[in-house]
């Protein structure tokens, strides 16, 4: 009798244990993939022990076959997802969905279809393969399982595997996800000007100062290197605005023309760049070394633009040089593209970039590149997933921008901290962990300054420039002497004006989506609210709609009231939106555009924005909190915060802390290499000390204030939350469900239980909400603490009035 025991990619508490023939016990290892069934479905399992003991509580099945001849999955990450699952309360079969490309984890509900616009060499398929690709002409979709009736037979896996590698197939998940290359913009001048004669005669022919001094400075850049000239190169040598390129495209003078920057061709071989620290970014990286041989973790505290990255760099070469490798966690996918052709210039083609955007081939390449230490992927770049991936000889992470929230997964299960799982896996592997921010977590920095971590802090930025001057605006005064343009106040025009003037840049930050937040009858108060959420819709100008930014719902925008009929409704605060259009009419001539979520959702659109707004082709960028990540842009001499408020006055106890971090983080976009940049934050409480706290760059004054109030209300890094959210349809049910839970709670853990409250918003997606907050102090237990969590948890399920509330356990909730 042989036993193997297996993670199957469901929500299960435990392993499940199915029986292997000899031959199969002789063959199959750990990490490999392995087909079984569960009830009358078929998922692909990983094996993590090989046994012959049989199971007591039930028979054991017959797995349907081996998938792999090696293993994918090594022993370092099934230990870490065992880690994962325990520490986040959640199952391995959530950890395994989560941390494998879904490309691997075929099932019988699988959805795949043809792969579009993809030219079939249809000789090139075995004849299995041929009758899904037919079958494929007649339906636009089938299921795994379907495939197993035509063809008649169940081990199917491989053969579609196999159709994924040839890229007929794709998963039905990514079809919206097609990787699509980002396109840069050149400018060539037009044929009919390419004799000598032609040229002089147009060059007379144009009235334009500024028109000649770009064709001028095109033709000295061309002199100066033969490759394509960018616009961006242009705007640069002839110092002009981008309406005379436009101007000179529409004569038919200059063409436009785009090449793709792809991230595997591009900057392909390293260049011969010579990087040299500063002296104080030297000292900075020595004393890195120093810590390397007593501490774990590090935290680098460095100002924005005081040089992380080519610490990073640095340390980056150190680690490959002994044969390590590295894995570089950045908060958001958009970052990467920028990172990545900073990495590749001084490493070539040793960076991998790994993802959740990138198609499942692409993953899988990369699964496998790092599976096998290939020299590709020496360095591995990627969000919080790319933690998941098959290291075997991890010798250095970095988290770069570690106090950003989206290193936290919300949803779905595990619940994970990318850094905090990070820092486990390095331990297991040895290697060093480098948290780096300008603006450290509370939590992180608590644990520089007690010595768990190391401390290494860069003061200033590189090359010297000071760090921005901030402006404060009192709103409340402005308004009161009507110095005040709709939401802007003079002396935010007037700088704007002047940067523009200068042909600098200007981001302005408003925290809020949508055109303004609420419509309201001035006859009755009524306040338009969603239908299935219990919260008021947001007016978009644009769309002329309300919608509902939890669930999407919208509708038209009414012409009269839904309570009175009253047809006097207006809108109340301000939105991204109506900053847009006040600037456009405040600078009519200008290039203005908008970042947020409504302007992003397409794939890439992000990278398209800043990548224009690099180019200089956008004056001014407004945008919500996407701005404050870790950009790098050269030509910023100004960032407005629109209104400071309504960040500082959030439910929410890292309310200050997040709003210190967003306001430092986007005023660190402004300024350049030989100039101060200005901040101009408007506000209604210019004495908060937050506001203060920014203003003076002040980030111990802030860290020492909030971690007072952290011990004084029983909050991180002093006590570690749990939240429960608990969600049923039926009100009534969900209180009675959640009253219970949190009386047991109460009964049998010794600490502070909170709760259930019900959320300010109490309904989304139908479902009404309750909450319960658990606080373990520092000299508990947690594990002991989960323990009895989980067992009440298992008790709340079995009374079968309860059962079918869902219960969402949130470990450090963020
Ligand atoms: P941070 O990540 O700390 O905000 P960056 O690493 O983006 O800062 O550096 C800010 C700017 O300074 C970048 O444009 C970078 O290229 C430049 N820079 C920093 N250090 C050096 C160095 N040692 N040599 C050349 N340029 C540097
Ligand atoms: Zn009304
Ligand atoms: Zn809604």
């Amino acid at each position: 009798m042989f036993f193997i025991d297996v993670i199957v990619p469901l929500s299960l508490p435990r392993t499940f244990t199915y029986s292997v023939s000899e031959a199969e016990f002789h063959y199959v290892e750990i990490g490999m993939r392995v087909a079984v069934p569960v009830k009358n479905k078929m998922y692909t399992s990983i094996v993590v022990s090989l046994h012959q003991t049989p199971p007591t509580l039930y028979e054991a099945r017959e797995i349907h076959e081996i998938l792999d001849d090696k293993p994918i999955v090594n022993s370092f990450q099934i230990e870490h997802w065992k880690w994962v699952a325990s520490y986040y309360m959640c199952t391995l079969g959530e950890v395994y969905r989560t941390a494998m490309p879904s490309a691997f984890i075929l099932e019988s509900e699988t959805i795949i279809s043809q792969k579009k616009d993809i030219v079939v060499d249809e000789k090139s398929l075995t004849d299995d393969e041929f009758l899904i690709f037919e079958a494929l002409q007649h339906q636009s979709s089938l299921k795994v399982q379907d495939v197993m009736a035509i063809l008649n037979k169940k081990n199917v896996f491989p053969i579609i595997q196999k159709l994924l590698a040839k890229n007929v197939l794709s998963l039905q998940e990514e079809l919206q996800e097609e990787y699509k290359p980002k396109l840069l913009r050149y400018i060539r001048l037009h044929e009919t000007f390419s004799s000598d004669e032609s040229l002089m005669n147009l060059l007379d022919s144009l009235k334009g100062a500024k028109q000649k001094e770009t064709i001028l400075a095109y033709f000295q850049l061309k002199a100066q290197e033969q490759k394509p000239i960018s616009v961006k190169q242009v705007l640069a040598q002839a110092q002009v605005s981008t309406a005379v390129i436009k101007a000179l495209i529409d004569k038919d003078i200059f063409e436009e023309y785009y090449i793709q920057e792809d991230r595997v061709t591009f900057h392909k071989n390293k260049k011969a760049i010579e990087l040299m620290l500063s002296e104080i970014q030297q000292e900075a990286y020595d004393e890195i070394e120093t810590l390397f041989k007593t501490k774990d973790v590090t935290l680098l505290h460095g100002v924005t633009a005081s040089g992380k990255t080519e610490i990073y760099i640095k340390l980056i070469e150190s680690f490959i040089a002994t044969g390590k490798q590295v894995l570089y966690l950045l908060p958001e996918i958009a970052l990467t593209t920028q990172l990545v052709s900073r990495l590749t210039a001084y490493f070539g083609n040793q960076v991998a970039v790994f993802h959740s955007k990138f198609s499942n081939n692409e993953r899988v390449e990369v699964w496998h590149q790092v599976l096998e230490k290939s020299d590709k992927a020496k360095i591995v770049i990627g969000a919080r997933s790319a933690l998941f991936l098959p290291f075997s000889n991890l010798g250095l992470i970095l988290i770069d921008e570690e106090h950003e929230q989206t290193f936290k997964q919300q949803d779905p299960a595990p619940r994970y901290h990318a850094r905090d799982a990070a820092i486990v896996l390095a331990k297991a592997h040895k290697a060093k962990v480098v948290l780096g921010s300008a603006t450290p977590s509370l939590e992180t920095y608590f644990n520089a300054e007690t010595k768990k971590y190391g401390l290494v802090t860069l003061a200033e930025r590189f090359g010297k420039t000071p760090l921005p001057e901030v402006i404060l605006v009192d709103l409340k005064e402005n308004y009161f002497k009507k110095r005040m343009k709709g939401h802007f106040s003079q002396t935010l025009i007037e700088n704007i004006t002047e940067a523009l003037n200068l042909r600098e840049q200007v981001i302005l930050f408003q925290n809020r989506r949508g055109f303004s937040p609420i419509l309201e009858c001035i006859t009755c108060g009524h306040i338009p609210q969603c239908t299935s959420c219990n919260v008021s819709l947001t007016y978009h100008k644009f769309k002329n709609q309300l919608r509902c930014h939890y669930c999407g719902y919208a509708i038209a925008k009414p012409t009269h009231c839904h309570a009175c009929s009253s047809v006097d409704i207006y809108t109340k605060g301000f939105g991204t939106e109506q900053i847009e259009l006040e600037l456009a009419a405040l600078f009519p001539t200008k290039n203005i555009k908008r970042m947020d979520q409504d302007t992003t959702r397409g794939k890439f659109s992000f990278e398209k924005l800043i990548d224009s707004f690099k180019n200089r082709e956008i004056d001014i960028l407004v945008g919500t909190q996407m701005l404050a990540k870790g950009l790098d842009f050269d030509n910023v001499s100004l960032v407005g915060i629109m209104n400071a408020d309504n960040m500082l006055y959030h439910p929410d106890f890292r309310a200050f802390e997040r709003s210190f971090q967003m306001m430092t983080q986007v005023a660190g976009r402004a300024g350049r290499a030989d100039k101060r940049g200005k901040v101009i934050i408007q506000t209604y409480s210019v004495n908060h000390n937050i506001i203060q706290q920014v203003t003076h760059n002040d980030f111990l004054g802030m860290y020492k204030e909030q971690l007072y109030e952290r011990r004084i209300f029983q909050y991180p890094p002093f006590f570690r939350l749990i939240k429960i959210t608990l969600k049923h349809q039926d009100y009534e049910k969900l209180k009675s469900g959640a009253m219970w839970m949190y009386q047991v709670m109460q009964q049998q853990l010794q600490i502070p239980v909170l709760g259930p409250e019900e959320p300010g918003i109490n309904r989304i997606r139908n479902e009404y909400i309750r909450t319960i907050m658990i606080k373990i102090p520092q000299e508990v237990s947690i594990q002991t603490t989960k323990n009895t969590i989980q067992k009440i948890r298992n008790s709340f399920e079995s009374i079968s009035n309860y059962r079918a509330i869902k219960v969402v356990v949130n470990v450090d909730f963020y």
